[in-house]
């Protein structure tokens, strides 16, 4: 059994001391177009730099592997050697001098993709780009639930098919005109011997101080594209509206700068009146005011007057809250019931330490209405037993009755 296992070891021991299949780093297919090699390495670098994963050494490791898995892949000639030959394949390409001019730090792939000097800038006094802000409204069931979903900006990102230089071959000439200032001084004659010196941006590049002669077909020389970006969106129970929510550099991209943060505000859709149950629990007839939920509720003028009624309310996660009177118990109109921990779950950044889970209350407000009209019948019926009862008290003594001063009385 023992020999076994030292041979399975021995087996494994191959395997793990091999770096980890490029393509099964990076998440794709054998098949995989060069886009979906760009794609795939635009989103794994991020998640595993180093600056988001400060002391995490395995995240460091990561980072580097996906870099050099990226640029194997996206070689065309490495990738073939890599297909047929394996890691051993590339080291022996490499040793033999392969390719000179080969990108090694993976910092410095990172910057082309992302901007900046491949890291995210916080301590190196680097120019960043602007903040971007979204709203986002999400109904009052999901504040109250939970929920994970996803949402879609378009934002500027650096061009992954020309990896930022703008040049379809990568070649990018210094611009002669102006050599490379992107400005050119022009001497312009005001009076007769009077001249001035007049600096403008350089016609020939455009002000950006190099041409290109093979402009990028995807981003046409300028570098940059504007493209779809999804991220998560994680609403945690209780969130208080117009919570901001944020993303670490990942407003618009440029080769000039390192990206700025994409903030998101949460804030609360209007309720819109549903037909399907589900709709019913969005918060149409809640609404929130901090931890609180307030609620109307519609008694006819026998509830009000002689009890004997039971509500049950549909919650936003469709749990019953049963509010109830027995007979003979009176509400009188506008009361306001106190529902405790029926209220919103409280969010557990505000919640004191040791405590798991808290609601606020539920506030039931009553309305009562009063019938329209009477049946003939039934109001005459009515007003015997009104008539019967005055007879029996005399005038009915609203002052002692209400405690309301002596003018008000009927
Ligand atoms: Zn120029
Ligand atoms: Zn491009």
């Amino acid at each position: 059994m023992l020999l076994r296992l030292a041979l399975l070891l021995v087996c494994l021991l191959p395997v793990v001391l091999c770096a980890e299949d490029f393509y099964k780093l990076l998440g794709i297919e054998k098949i995989a177009s060069e886009r979906e090699i760009k794609k795939a390495y635009r989103r794994l670098s991020k998640q595993y730099h180093p600056d988001k994963n400060p002391g995490d050494s395995s995240a460091h490791d990561k980072f580097v592997a996906v870099a050099d898995a990226y640029e194997v892949l996206v070689d065309e000639e490495q990738r073939r050697i890599y297909d047929q030959y394996g890691h051993e394949g590339i080291e022996q390409h490499k040793r033999g001098g392969g390719r000179p001019g080969q990108h090694h730090d993976p910092f410095d792939l990172f910057s082309r993709f992302f901007g900046g000097s491949g890291h995210f800038g916080h301590q190196h006094a680097e120019r960043r780009g602007p903040n971007m802000e979204v709203r986002i409204s999400m109904p009052l069931r999901d504040f109250y639930n939970g929920k994970s979903t996803q949402f879609t900006i378009e934002k500027q990102a650096i061009c992954s098919e020309c990896e930022g230089t703008g040049s379809a071959d990568g070649e990018v000439e210094t611009c002669n005109v102006c050599g490379g200032r992107g400005l050119v001084i022009r001497r312009q004659q005001l009076a007769p011997g009077l001249f001035q010196q007049v600096q403008s941006m350089c016609d020939a590049c455009g002000g950006r101080g190099q041409k290109i002669k093979h402009p990028c077909p995807v981003c046409g020389g300028s570098k940059v594209v504007r493209e779809p970006e999804t991220h998560e969106l994680n609403i945690e129970k209780g969130m208080p509206k117009g919570v901001r929510l944020t993303y670490d550099n990942e407003a618009d991209e440029s080769p000039d700068w390192v990206a700025g943060d994409l903030i998101v505000h949460l804030h609360e859709q209007p309720a819109e009146l549903g037909t399907e149950e589900a709709d019913k629990t969005d918060g149409t007839w809640f609404r929130r005011r901090g931890h609180d939920l307030f609620w109307r509720e519609v008694l006819s003028l026998r509830e009000a007057w002689m009890g004997d009624w039971t509500r049950n309310l549909t919650h936003l996660d469709g749990h019953i809250v049963q509010v109830s009177r027995k007979r003979g118990e009176v509400v009188q109109p506008n009361t306001v019931e106190v529902v405790k921990n029926e209220g919103m779950p409280i969010w557990h950044q505000e919640l004191p330490d040791g405590v798991e889970e808290a609601f606020g209350s539920l506030h039931v407000e009553y309305v009562v209405v009063l019938p329209d009209q009477m049946e003939k019948s039934m109001e005459k019926e009515f007003w015997a037993v009104w008539e019967k009862g005055r007879k029996k008290k005399g005038k009915i003594d609203l002052h002692k009755d209400s405690g309301r001063p002596a003018h008000d009385e009927l």
